[in-house]
């Protein structure tokens, strides 16, 4: 559906983006992640044709962008960064407006207007000034503005930035549900808003592209799925043989000693293998009581960190 192939891009001589690949399929839901500066925006513009890249190809729903904008054009609704600029007319007006910019259909652009509002839950604003609107409001007009026209694929600048909690979880809601019938491709500097929506995440830092893998997978890279915590009551102190019987088990460590005399212990199996089972099994055995057994939670935020500290060197 989407597809950039070696894309650099130079503001003067600053290279913000520098050989950039990757390849979006149709239906899926990806988040481009990365801190400030990283070149979300610029990669974005560039896939809608708002500016050129310097070097590369860009090609969307199988059409160059440089040779063949228009019909690329088409294909694609962008929410730039920010509210939109239009504070002065309705939100119904906004529509309206993108409605004969994007040339919809004059006898259908009534009925696809009323749509879009109802869609992005704008009904009880739409004759409201766009400056008298709330924050989490104007976010959907501008969402709005990117469906009109029904384009295939949804480019998402940024879209919960300056939004509070409740309007976060709106709008996301609002995204996966966009999701269903559109390719999506949202950016953010903030990892939770990724994870939780997309399908897959590529990070970028400095114009690179540093990992291309599901969120799942991500976390994966950090602590593998494969180390697991235990707090025990081991009266006849008998942990410290158990490594040798439990089939896997490639390290164990004494984390720390509670008070009331329980201890805990991180275990770490070898790649990819879950323990927990085995570890019940053997420690019930042993007789040693467990008291509590874990997964390690590896967040995304945390391979996200590694990955771009990774990518420095
Ligand atoms: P992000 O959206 O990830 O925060 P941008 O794509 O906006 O990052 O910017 C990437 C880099 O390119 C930044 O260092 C930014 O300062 C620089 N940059 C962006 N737009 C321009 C421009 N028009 N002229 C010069 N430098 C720019
Ligand atoms: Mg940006």
């Amino acid at each position: 559906m989407i597809e950039l192939k070696n894309v650099t891009k130079k503001y003067g001589s600053f290279l913000a983006l520098d050989d950039v690949s990757f390849k979006i399929e149709e239906g899926e839901i990806v988040g481009l992640l990365g801190p400030n500066g990283a070149g979300k925006s610029t990669t974005m513009n560039i896939i809608t044709g708002y500016i050129e890249q310097t070097s590369g190809d860009v090609i969307v729903a199988g059409y160059d962008m440089l040779k063949k904008s228009k019909k690329a054009k088409k294909e694609i609704g962008y929410m730039p960064e920010g509210v939109p600029l239009y504070l002065d007319l309705t939100v119904k007006e906004f529509i309206k407006y993108m409605a004969e910019l994007k040339q919809v259909n004059k006898r259908e652009r009534k009925e696809k207007i009323n749509e879009i509002i109802e869609k992005t839950g704008l009904e009880n604003v739409q004759n409201k000034l766009i400056r008298n609107i709330s924050r989490g409001y104007k976010q959907r007009v501008s969402l709005a503005g990117a469906l009109v026209g029904d384009p295939k694929i949804l480019i998402l600048d940024e879209p919960t930035v300056g939004l509070d909690p409740k309007q976060i979880t709106e709008i996301r809601k609002l995204i996966k549900k966009l999701g269903k019938n559109h390719t999506v491709i949202i950016s953010s500097h903030i990892l939770s808003e990724i994870s939780q929506v997309c399908s897959k995440v590529i990070i970028i830092n400095k114009g690179k592209i540093l990992a291309v893998d599901t969120p799942k997978n991500l976390e994966n890279r950090v602590v593998g799925n494969n180390r697991v915590y235990v707090t025990v009551e081991d009266k006849k102190d008998r942990m410290k043989d158990i490594k040798k019987k439990i089939k896997g088990l490639k390290t164990i460590e004494l984390i720390k000693e509670n008070e009331d005399k329980t201890k805990e212990y991180m275990l770490e199996g070898e790649k990819d293998v879950d323990l927990r089972k085995t570890i019940f099994e053997v420690l019930a055995k042993e007789d040693i009581t467990v008291f509590e057994m874990k997964k390690a939670d590896a967040t995304l935020e945390e391979a996200f960190i590694k990955i771009i500290e990774g990518g420095k060197k």
